[in-house]
């Protein structure tokens, strides 16, 4: 194996919502790349699942359960990440939670769950590791934002406010860190194939007469999309903004829609 395929070696990061999803195909996707990897999510029966399974694979990688939400929480997760890896380099905050709901049926609570996890949780993690990356002079902050972090669409205002709110925050914080060698980037993703889409599917079927396939038809059209995304494509994407010679690509949003806006 070159050396470049492994450019992440020697570097310490962490993945929260790593349990399932998008974020466990990134935590592989690092792991491979050669970075030491601490897996983090609630669920820690999903969290330890991934995290043996990279170690059998012979890469290190750590589970640290952690509520993003929850600032004692994220403390608790920086120190433990600190102490299994020595230092954090690399930080993916993809932990993300999605619910759709008309205005006049949009609830307070709904409302603020979104920005808990997707807006609040995105700030409280990236606080908690970025000044030490400055300190050091090098760093990667990728956020797992949305296409909704760019446009909006309907019955899922408070998922796409939260998503807005992660782009707007990625672009103030990349041009604070720029001259401290960290970079932060959001991926904008349309529609990926993982449980969370599998949900919005069930959650149209439940209040309509179309079937699965005619629903994530459906959604798909909300955003002119033509496909599913895979996980595997965010994971390397992922990587790609880590790597060594990206240093020079940041606050942007990468959209990741299959042509979707382009149509
Ligand atoms: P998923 O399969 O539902 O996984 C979400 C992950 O986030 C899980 O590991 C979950 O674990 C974790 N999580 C949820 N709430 C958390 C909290 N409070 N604290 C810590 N971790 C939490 O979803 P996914 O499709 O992989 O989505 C990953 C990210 O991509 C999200 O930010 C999502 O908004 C974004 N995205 C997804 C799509 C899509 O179509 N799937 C499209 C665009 C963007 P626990 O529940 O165990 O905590």
């Amino acid at each position: 194996m070159s050396q470049d395929s492994r450019f992440l070696a020697g570097r310490g990061a962490v993945v929260t919502g790593g349990g399932r999803g998008i974020g466990e195909v990134i935590a592989e996707e690092l792991a491979s790349k050669g970075a030491s990897v601490v897996v983090s999510a609630r669920s820690t029966e999903q969290i330890d699942r991934v995290a043996s399974r990279l170690r059998e694979a012979g890469h290190e990688a750590y589970a640290v359960a952690c509520d993003v939400s929850d600032r004692e929480s994220v403390a608790a997760l920086a120190s433990a990440a600190v102490e299994k890896l020595g230092k954090v380099d690399v930080l993916v905050n993809n932990a993300g939670v999605a619910g759709s709901a008309p205005l006049k049926a949009l609830e307070l609570d709904h409302w603020n769950h979104m920005m808990a996890v997707n807006a609040t949780g995105t700030y409280l993690v990236s606080k908690a590791f970025a000044s030490a990356m400055a300190a050091r002079g090098w760093g990667r902050i990728v956020n797992i934002a949305s296409v909704t972090s760019r446009v909006g669409t309907p019955y899922i205002s408070a998922y796409t406010a939260s998503k807005h709110a992660v782009l707007g925050f990625s672009r103030a914080i990349a041009s604070e860190l720029i001259d401290k060698g960290v970079t932060v980037n959001c991926i904008c993703p349309g529609y990926v194939d993982t449980e969370m889409t599998v949900q919005s599917i069930a959650n149209v079927t439940s209040r309509t007469q179309l079937n699965d396939e005619e629903a994530l038809r459906a959604i798909l059209d909300t955003v002119g999309q033509r496909r599913l995304i895979a996980p595997q494509e965010v994971a390397h994407l992922t990587s790609a903004l880590c790597h060594e010679h990206a240093g020079g690509t940041t606050g942007q949003a990468i959209v990741m829609d299959a042509g979707g806006l382009l149509a």
